[in-house]
């Protein structure tokens, strides 16, 4: 599959501090405003992984072992077809506290498409996910690309917010129907860059670095992070939510603690 690559630099923003009771809430760092909050540099790390790839359940152990959660976008009328997970997979995922977010019906570029093809591929997909016994709030378009008429559809089908795959990620965010993300992870990415990525938004002040991965495995496709990259990058991002450097959130998460 071919998909944009770019580089954007992601110096970021606010903090957020969560409090998590029932239907979490946003509590913006202790003294409360967003410049106070600015300076207090809290960095969010939310990893999320695009197309439902079979290989994406093989790190739900390593994301369990180190408590943490990711956000999977999953095309719904590719589960179970072959290279994607199945939805009992889907199920283990969702039960360890991951988050399950459309990615439209059969992965297809939304910008452009008429009316009816995207309320087919998007609010079907939802119902479908639904219908499956998930509450997806969190989209991302394929490949990145999406107009004024998807954005508004994604909103209309019940999401809360939509990924591209541009940065930077601000929260709150100035439109949470396009939400920035750092560049795509490639099979050449390394631990040392993906520390980098986190360095950075930390050392900028903090806030939201959203992750792009794709496949996970060695060398099976451009669009892949390496097996042994993520078995040191996920004990080291939960070293560092320890250490109270970072928080390691799902897309939905952040949304709904930032909406007013
Ligand atoms: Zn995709």
């Amino acid at each position: 599959m071919t998909r944009n690559s770019s580089i954007f630099p992601f110096s970021l923003l606010l903090a957020l501090i969560l409090v998590g009771c029932n239907g979490i809430r946003p509590s913006l760092s202790s003294t409360a405003t967003p410049a106070q909050s600015k300076s207090s540099g809290e960095t969010i790390v939310s990893l999320t992984f695009d197309d439902g790839d079979a290989d994406n359940f093989d790190i739900e152990p390593l994301l369990k072992a180190n408590g943490l959660n990711a956000t999977f976008y999953i095309p719904s009328g590719l589960v179970g077809t072959q290279g994607h997970m199945r939805w009992d997979q889907l199920q283990i995922l969702q039960a360890d506290g991951n988050e399950i977010g459309g990615h439209t019906l059969n992965h297809i570029k939304v910008e452009g498409l008429d009316l009816e093809s995207l309320r087919h591929e998007i609010c079907d997909d939802r119902q479908n996910l639904i219908a499956h016994g998930y509450i997806p709030v969190s989209f991302a378009y394929p490949f990145g690309n999406y107009d004024q008429q998807a954005q508004q559809m994604v909103r209309e089908c019940g999401y809360s917010s939509a990924r591209t795959v541009r940065g930077p990620a601000l929260i709150p965010p100035p439109d949470p129907y396009a939400l920035g993300a750092t560049p795509y992870i490639v099979n050449d990415t390394t631990f040392g860059k993906l520390r980098r990525y986190v360095a950075e938004t930390r050392k900028s002040g903090g806030g939201w670095l959203i992750l792009i991965f794709h496949h996970v495995c060695d060398g099976c496709d451009f669009f892949s992070v390496k097996t042994d990259v993520m078995n040191q990058f996920i004990p080291w991002l939960s070293e560092q939510q320890s250490l109270g450097h970072i928080k390691v959130l799902t897309i939905g998460d952040v949304i709904s603690a930032t909406s007013p």
